[in-house]
């Protein structure tokens, strides 16, 4: 059924079709996600009384809620843990009177003047203005075995389940800020850890680098692809291609206990996909040096527009532009 459809309905059957899901409010602004970029905006629409509504969405407080150690987020001298600072976020929006809700954008409906989002496909929310903070959500290799393994043995996030390997053999893969932190990370609890890396250097910046190089329980097996995970009822194994160059490929198989993907995000932008413009790998493309997308009123900020720079300060910045941005545009209307 479609959800939406009475929007175009005629006065005669309005309500017919829309009986399962009636809008259950209208609010000048809605905010879609609970990383920087959405608590950013919040603080700052808040602030211009836009009376901002945020859904949370499923990870309440973002990726950084999966990191134990925020060392480049301006005003923390000493660093921050994650999950403390998005708390410490959350509160200065609340200080400012959003209203926070856990909920997941299921559905939405740009195209009129006024827009539509479908929370939890129960609630349906009328909003002047829609500032998408969605961030983006960890990518597997999409193996077969992956998919088997997920929650035995294979996991996208240290700090969550790295507790479970303790004094054990794991396997980080990516060579990225991502993985080279969640190597460190690891190393610190278990015996062993494996970076497997598919190329002869890492992404990652230059000070993350470092600490993998100088933390004697990593090795970086260079020049590695995963062939398949292995195990009966959890991970045993992996099986790796070791790329010998022109010598062509070799097998290679390491007994590990965990094995943990570290090799980027997806940006959370499916939702969007029928109004919005993105480009070819799902980022929301906005109007340069804004936070404009192609639909007035709706305005995207945060890792889910940003494909250089995916830094929490960048999201928060993009975050406090989408606030202005909507709230310039509200004062035009
Ligand atoms: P995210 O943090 O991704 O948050 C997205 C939010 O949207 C979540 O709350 C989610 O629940 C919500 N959401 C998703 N879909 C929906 C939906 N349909 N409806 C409603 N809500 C939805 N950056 C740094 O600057 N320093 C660091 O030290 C650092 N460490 C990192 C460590 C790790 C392990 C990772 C993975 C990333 C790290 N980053 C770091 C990058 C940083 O976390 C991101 O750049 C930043 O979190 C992006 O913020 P965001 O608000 O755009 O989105
Ligand atoms: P990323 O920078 O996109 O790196 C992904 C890594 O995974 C790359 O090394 C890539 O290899 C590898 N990879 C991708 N697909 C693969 C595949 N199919 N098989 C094997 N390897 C694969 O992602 P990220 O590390 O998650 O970082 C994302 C952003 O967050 C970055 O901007 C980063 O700076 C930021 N971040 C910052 C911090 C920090 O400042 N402390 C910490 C974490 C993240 P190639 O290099 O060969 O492409």
């Amino acid at each position: 059924m479609d959800l939406f459809k009475p929007m175009d309905s005629t006065p005669e059957n309005a309500g017919q079709e829309n009986k399962e899901l009636e809008v259950s409010e209208h609010v000048k602004c809605l905010i879609l996600g609970s990383g920087p970029a959405g608590y950013t905006a919040a603080i700052y629409a808040a602030r211009a009384n836009l009376k901002p509504v945020m859904y949370t969405g499923m990870q309440l407080g973002g990726q950084l809620t999966t990191t134990t150690e925020v060392d480049n987020f301006p005003g923390y001298p000493e660093g921050v843990d994650g999950p403390a600072m998005m708390e410490d976020l959350k509160k200065q929006a609340e200080r400012f009177g959003t209203e926070v809700r856990f909920g997941l954008a299921t559905r939405v409906e740009f195209s009129g003047k006024v827009k539509r989002v479908e929370i939890d496909e129960k609630t349906l929310i009328e909003a002047d203005t829609v500032i998408l903070a969605t961030g983006a959500t960890a990518k597997y290799l999409g193996l077969e075995s992956e998919e088997k393994f997920k929650g035995f043995g294979v996991s996208a996030c240290a700090t969550c389940d790295g507790f479970f390997y303790k004094d054990k053999v794991v396997a980080v893969v990516g060579g990225g800020d991502t993985a080279a932190e969640e190597a460190t990370y690891l190393a610190g609890l278990c015996k062993k850890v494996y970076m497997i890396v598919r190329r002869d250097e890492l992404r990652a910046s230059k000070a993350m680098q470092k600490r993998v190089f100088n933390t004697e329980n990593i090795e970086v097996l260079w020049k590695h692809q995963t062939k398949e995970l292995i195990g009966d009822q959890v991970v045993t194994a992996v099986e790796l291609y070791r790329n010998k160059g022109e010598a062509g490929e070799e097998l290679v198989k390491i007994d590990i206990d965990g094995f943990f993907l570290a090799i980027g995000h997806t940006p959370n932008s499916e939702i969007f996909q029928d109004y919005l413009e993105t480009d070819e790998t799902g980022y929301v493309i906005t109007v340069p040096g804004t936070s404009k997308t192609n639909v007035p009123g709706v305005f995207a900020c945060g890792d889910l527009q940003d494909k250089v720079y995916r830094q929490a300060v960048t999201a928060a910045g993009t975050g406090c532009m989408a606030a202005l941005d909507a709230e310039r545009y509200l004062g035009e209307q």
